[in-house]
This record gives structure tokens, sequence and C-alpha cells, in this order.
């Protein structure tokens, strides 16, 4: 098949497949064969425009349809979800290259926050003081901004959109989602499952696109707000051009992990952790271990048990019995393979090379496997850059404070672990660390739905979280009404500040 014969992806604009006037086309990968499969659409602004006045003609019934009626079409769509789950997770691998088991933990952690947004009923409500002066009453009520823009990563094409558009809808939002290019085809899964559970049209539109997509929702004069989820660059030009345009806005952004191990830890589990951290969904995660700060003397101890385990680990095509996937594109793949050039020229010690891997896969495809550097300096681009791949940094530290400052140190403070049986020295770290999610004994501490999600620094900016409370918080504006009803002896004339008596 040629190029020109294959598939293109459309939007999904006003509840239907919508081609647009753009002519631009992306490709799209399987990262496990290292072909293209199918083309995506690249929309102008024009595109974008007719998304946010599908969406804005939606919201003028959708923002007061009732919260029983919204709830309804919530429930739906969760049983639609978890009863096709298989579906929308063969789609991710096809697409990500992740294994299916991991497509299939990206999902249910989406799901999670689907369900959370069940509970809207319950979260969204308002608050009423009665009484607060004599026959008046004060109540809050929290509505929905209007249209809201969303724009995700690659590394989660199901989960990160499933973040934001349930929280949003549930709280009688419309969305225009501008899902990743890279693996776009889960976004429109995603539409037509709310349709079919009886979604109205306009109330979520997909918008697939690059950057001139992205300006044309940041600038846009009808979208109130913009959840956006990628690399620190881009989050914090998100951040500033929504900004100036009037817009609510979250911007999560990169991350470097460390995971700090104390003397007196558990090794074993300790390597358990750091493999699983590593390398799961190839580091393709803004929640993985990047770095594992050994605190003297377990330094050796711990590569060993380190490397006896990643000896085990199969790379290769996730639709077989694999561990670890490809990466998404090649020119990802060769990228992250540049920074073992870049260890091996600043002294560091490669460990095992990911380069030499032998995957159980099409010779084509993206393959990097897992790769252990130790003694990393802390000068090398190794340590300071978000890499992004299956490639883990081993540094060694002479003490707990030596560690927690460079857990510190660095511009991002999304995620980080310790590892220790001290209570004391595990509570101490909690409140030393200057990161948004912390771990104790558990290295990818993702928090569930019903908290928040986001780190601090470079890897957040603006006020909100995504998720959780803080979701519904961002999705919703409060309005405080102070009313009375008139007694009939109320009345007369009175031109001082109103006082509650
Ligand atoms: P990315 O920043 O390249 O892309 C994110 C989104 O921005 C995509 O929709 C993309 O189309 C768009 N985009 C890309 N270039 C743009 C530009 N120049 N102008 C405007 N929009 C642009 O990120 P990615 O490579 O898709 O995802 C990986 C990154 O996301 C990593 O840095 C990872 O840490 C981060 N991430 C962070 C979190 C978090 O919660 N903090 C979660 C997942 C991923």
């Amino acid at each position: 098949m040629t190029s020109t014969d294959l598939p293109v992806l459309d939007h999904w604009i006003g509840g239907a497949p919508s081609a647009g006037t753009s002519t631009r086309t992306a490709p799209v990968h399987d990262p496990a064969l290292g072909e293209v499969t199918k083309h995506v659409r690249l929309a102008s602004a024009a595109d974008l425009d007719a998304a946010v006045a599908a969406a804005t003609e939606a919201f003028a019934t959708w923002g007061r349809t009732s919260i029983a009626r919204r709830q309804q079409v919530m429930f739906a769509f969760r049983e639609i979800l978890n009863s096709r789950r298989d579906e929308l997770a063969a789609i991710l691998t096809s697409e990500h290259g992740k294994v299916l088991s991991d497509a299939a933990g990206e999902i249910a952690r989406g799901l999670e926050v689907v369900e959370f947004a069940c509970g809207s009923p319950h979260l969204a409500k308002g608050a009423h003081s009665v009484e607060v002066a004599t026959d008046v009453d004060v109540y809050s009520l929290k509505e929905p901004l209007g249209v809201v823009g969303v724009i995700t990563p690659f590394n989660f094409p199901a989960m990160v959109p499933l973040w934001f558009v349930p929280i949003a809808i549930a709280t009688g939002n419309t969305v225009v989602l501008k899902p990743s290019e890279k693996d776009p085809s889960s976004s429109n899964w995603i539409a037509e499952a709310f349709a079919e559970a009886g979604l109205p049209p306009g109330v979520l539109n997909v918008v697939h696109g690059d950057k001139e997509a992205v300006d044309a929702l940041l600038t846009h004069p009808d979208v109130a707000s913009i959840s956006f989820v990628g690399s620190t660059p881009i989050a914090k030009y998100v951040y500033e051009t929504g900004t100036a345009h009037g817009k609510r806005v979250q911007a999560l952004g990169g991350a470097k992990n460390h995971m700090l191990v104390l003397p007196d830890a558990d090794l074993d589990l300790v390597a358990d952790a750091a493999v699983n951290a590593g390398f799961g969904s190839a580091g393709e995660r803004c929640m993985a271990v990047s770095v594992v700060v050994a605190v003297d003397p377990i330094g050796d101890e711990l590569i060993e048990k380190v490397t006896d385990r990643m000896g085990k680990l199969v790379t290769g095509d996730g639709r077989r019995a694999c561990d670890m996937g490809p990466l998404i594109t090649r020119e990802h793949r060769d990228k992250v393979a540049g920074y073992l050039d870049v260890a091996e020229a600043d002294g560091a010690a490669l460990v095992v090379d990911g380069r030499a891997v032998e995957a159980d896969g099409a010779a084509d495809g993206f393959w990097l496997g897992p790769t252990l550097i130790d003694h990393v300096p802390t000068t090398s681009a190794v340590y300071t850059d978000e890499i992004f791949g299956p490639v883990l940094s081993v540094v060694r530290v002479a003490s707990y404070e030596e560690g927690v400052a460079l857990v510190n140190g660095g511009p991002y403070g999304n995620g980080t672990a310790i590892f220790t049986h001290d209570g004391g020295a595990a509570r101490r770290f909690v409140r030393d660390v200057q990161v948004g999610m912390v771990g104790v004994n558990v290295p990818i501490p993702v928090p569930v739905a019903y908290h928040s999600f986001g780190g601090w620094k470079q890897s957040l900016f603006g006020d909100a979280k995504a998720y959780g409370p803080q979701g519904v918080e961002f999705f919703t504006r409060e309005k405080a009404v102070t009313s009375r009803w008139m007694d009939p002896s109320h009345g007369g004339i009175n031109l001082g500040f109103p006082q509650n008596t």
C-alpha cells in the first residue's frame, strides 16, 4: 500500500467526523513496525473556529442541562469504556507502542477519573448560609466556564484526555480537545463513545493538529480556559499565551524524577521499583523514575540487583508477551540513544547499553532497550535534561542531605520517592522536598482520582492541578448570591455600605 492509500483520520466536530478545510496532514506510525499506518489531518485556524462554534452552540443547552441528565451520560460512558477497554488498549498499543498490559493500566487510571466525574452532583455543589442578616440569605453556585480547550501529549493518549474531559463535561462545559498528532486515534474513540453514551453533538469536539491549531485555541476569544499537558517549554508558552489572552490556564510540563535510596532500604524492593518505574512504557512517562540517588554505601549492591533484573526484560512488539515496547518515533529513539554517547563522553559508566537490544519485533521498529548508566556527573546533560526514554541514571551521594539537595536543585518538581525503613527519615523527606507528588516506598506516586495530580516549579504553570477537587475548581467559577425576600415592614433609604444586622 502506498502512503496515499492509507486512511486519513478526521476531526470530530459537532458530533460527526469532519475533514475540515486544511489539506495538511501528518503521518501516524505503528512504532513496533516502524511503518506509517495512517495520516491525521492538521487543522487550520478555520477548522479550529468551526469546532469552537460547535462547542459554543452546544454550551447554550449543555450548560443548562440538568445535573441528572449529565450524570446519566457520564455513567453510560463509564459502562462503554469499562466494557470495551480492550478495543481502546489495542489502539494505544498500535500508535504509541506501549505493551497491552500497560495500555490497560493507562485506561484503568482514566476510568478512575470518569468514575470521579460521576460524582459531580456532589462535587460541584455550592454553599448556602441562611439569615446572614435579617431576611437575607447568601448562596454560592459553581457554574461552568463555557468552551474549554484541552491539549494533550503523546505519552498517555487516553488517560490524559480523560484527566480533563469527563470533569469538564460533567460540570457543564463544552470541550475542544487537541490531542497529540503522534497517536491521535484514541481521542476519536473517546468522542464516539461519548456520543454513544448520549452526549449531545458539539459538547466534545476533537481537532487534530500542531502549533497552528494550538495557537488558534490559545488566542480564540470564545475559549474560556486551557488545560495543557506536555513538555516544559511548550507548557510555559501555552501558559503565557493563554493567560495573555484572558484565559484560565493549567499547563503541566516535563519532569526529572529522583528516587532517593537510604542505606537501610530493602534493596530487592528498591531494585524492583527502579526497574518498573524506570522502564515501564519505555520511560515515556512524566512520572518515570529517571535518576536513582543511592546514599553510600549501597550503590554497588543496588547496581548489581538492578542489572540482574534488567537482564530478564523483553523488549518488543507490545502485542506479544513483552515487558517494554518501542519509542514513539525514530527521531525520538535516535535522540534518546544520543544521550548514551553523551554519557560516555562525560565520564559516566554505561552498565547496560540499550542500543544492543534484540527486540522481539519487526526490524524497523523504533527500538532502544533498557539502559543503565552509573556514576552520572550532575553536570552532564544526561542528568540535567529530561530524556524521556528507557534510560536510568544512578548518582551516588554521601548523605541524606546531599540527596535531598539534588532532588530540590533541579528545575522540575513533578514526582519523587524515598525508599527507607526509617519512618522518621521518610517523614522528614516528605517535608523537605520541593516536589508536588511524593512516594514513600512507592516509586510512581500518581494520586488517585479523588486527589489532584500536578507538580511544582517548571512541572506546572498555573494554580490548579489536574483532576480531583482542583479539577472541579478549575472547570467551574463561583457566583455568590445575596438575596432578600422582602418582609413588607422593610424598606427606606440608606446610602451606607451594606452591613449585616
Ligand atoms: P509536547 O510538548 O511536544 O506536545 C504536547 C502538545 O503540544 C501536543 O498536543 C503537541 O501537538 C503540542 N505542541 C507541540 N509543539 C508545539 C508548539 N511548538 N506549539 C504549540 N503546541 C505544540 O509533548 P510530548 O512530546 O507530546 O509529550 C511528552 C512531554 O509531556 C514530556 O515532557 C512529559 O514529561 C510531558 N508530560 C507531562 C505530564 C505531567 O503531568 N506533568 C504528563 C504527561 C506528559
